[in-house]
């Protein structure tokens, strides 16, 4: 404002004035600032999830200087965590940083762009995504609600989750009130538990009250801050669930249209960056706090033996057939993640899993 004032004023001071008026506002047009809301659906701060999107944001506006002026909302600051979907495709905000499985019950192809039961690890998604097709089909189902969608964050293989008691065959799991969003608790319900899908802050109330029985959140190191301990000593590995989510910012598509080449691409390039930040601190910081919740805590670790895994595989199988039979679109992106899981995983078990299991081997790890 100062300086359109300060142009108004030096135009009506004459001729020269206009003139010097004129050569300043060319360059005033090229440097448009651009206004972005950013909501999301985790809690102010949260370390990971929060702290990861919060940095995203103002990635954004350091990489431009200010120029796009980023305001982000933490959950119900403007909206609570579930409207976010609603808040952008609407025009009301232009981009939310969300995993977007929690949309599933607009299209069940959502599932597929943070993870499915016995899906991607992180490294198998990137693949996915940048070289297997599915970014195309990611930008085919967000193109129907009127969003475009990239990475922008990863939280790595999750654990099993948090329950009061030993699970040691499928029959432990019936009659659970679990806290499992997404189609893993599709998968849950299968079983025989009831599912429920509840945003991050507020599964601790839930847990300590007896709402539910059981929850899963994401690893150690978030877990950790959550205190479920205080209510679930077991906590069981590795989750069928979430092998490797995957956070999405989810811009309004319109908004998107109407920005520069250079604008898209520092926001992509932002996006891009916490895909692989947010990735390296939860790897860095959650086998510290897993010693911690075993040693300070009294978490009890477990193992799903290979029946229940047996039984999470089975009902997998069914929630899939139930997806595929959704629409054309949730069949294509089905086929194409199948595709990438069979090759993906192929070259993983002669890597990375081969490779680790070795050094661990030899080294005592
Ligand atoms: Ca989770």
């Amino acid at each position: 404002m100062k300086r359109r004032e300060f142009l108004t004023k030096t135009g009506a001071a004459g001729v020269a004035g206009a003139a010097a008026a004129s050569s300043l506002a060319a360059p005033a047009v090229a440097q448009k600032r651009t206004e972005m809301v950013v909501v999301s659906t985790w809690p102010r701060d949260f370390p990971g999830l929060g702290t990861g999107a919060q940095r995203l944001s103002q990635r954004i506006s350091d990489m431009t200087d200010g120029r796009i002026k980023v305001e982000y909302f933490a959950a119900s600051e403007r909206v609570g965590a579930f409207d976010s979907f609603d808040e952008v495709a609407s025009g009301n905000a232009q981009a939310y940083h969300a995993a977007d499985y929690y949309w599933k019950g607009k299209h069940p192809g959502w599932a597929y762009f943070t993870a499915v039961p016995f899906g991607l690890s992180y490294t198998e998604i990137n693949a996915w995504i940048r070289f297997g097709g599915g970014q195309q089909l990611w930008d085919e189902l967000a193109g129907q609600f009127g969003l475009k969608c990239m990475m922008a964050g990863n939280t790595g293989c999750q654990m099993g989750g948090w329950f009061n008691k030993e699970i040691t065959s499928a029959d432990d799991l019936k009659g659970l009130k679990m806290r499992i969003p997404g189609l893993g608790g599709d998968v849950m319900a299968k079983l025989g538990a009831s599912p429920v899908s509840l945003p991050g802050g507020q599964i601790y109330e839930n847990l300590v009250s007896g709402a539910i029985d059981a929850t899963e959140w994401v690893g150690p190191w978030n877990d950790s801050f959550m205190k479920f301990y205080e209510a679930a000593k077991y906590y069981y590995y590795p989750g069928f669930h979430e092998p490797g989510s995957m956070l999405a910012f989810g811009v309004n598509a319109s908004w998107w249209g109407k920005l520069s080449k250079t604008d898209q691409l520092i926001i992509e390039s932002a996006a891009s960056a916490e895909n692989d930040i947010m990735m390296a601190e939860y790897n860095a910081k959650s086998g510290s706090a897993l010693a911690s919740l075993i040693k300070d805590q009294g978490v009890k670790l477990r193992k799903f033996n290979d029946d229940v895994y047996d039984s999470f595989g089975d009902a997998t199988e069914e929630v899939f057939e139930g997806v595929r039979a959704h629409s054309d679109l949730s069949k294509k992106i089905d086929d194409s993640f199948r595709k990438a899981r069979k090759d993906l995983g192929a070259w993983s078990k002669i890597s990375d899993q081969a490779y680790v299991a070795q050094r661990n081997r030899v080294l005592g790890v």
